[in-house]
């Protein structure tokens, strides 16, 4: 992981053990955040490698289609982990785990609907 993502991480932590019982949730949305920052600088990757291939093509001759169509395929697959993860994230974002029961709940609940744990 680069340096920003760690300071990301580090910095989602330190806010996680601010609110306490919220903690084990606000990590993993941020994770799932912080992975779909990851997998788009990837596929900024691609585009430029790409564009660097369809240069080279038209410049020096070089048949580079089956490579590039190999990095349209990858970015087609990381597209396609993003809109997993965004639909875990709005999952997530609207979900607060009861800490004594690991029940989900409504984030706006006051009380657990299982075990009746305060979680707000
Ligand atoms: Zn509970």
């Amino acid at each position: 992981m680069s340096e920003i993502f760690n300071n990301l991480f580090s910095k989602a932590k330190d806010l996680a053990d601010l609110t306490g019982k919220k903690a084990g949730e606000i990590i993993d949305v941020s994770k799932i955040k912080i992975s779909i920052a990851e997998i788009n600088s990837e596929i900024k990757k691609n585009h430029e490698e790409i564009g660097k291939l369809y240069y080279d093509m038209e410049i020096n001759g070089n048949d580079n289609l089956a490579l590039m169509n190999t990095l349209i395929e990858d970015i087609n697959q990381k597209k396609e982990k993003i809109s997993n993860l965004n639909e875990r994230y709005e999952e997530l974002k609207n979900v607060i785990v009861c800490p004594n029961c690991k029940t989900k709940n409504e984030s706006e609940s006051i009380y657990c609907t299982k075990c009746g744990e305060k979680i707000n």
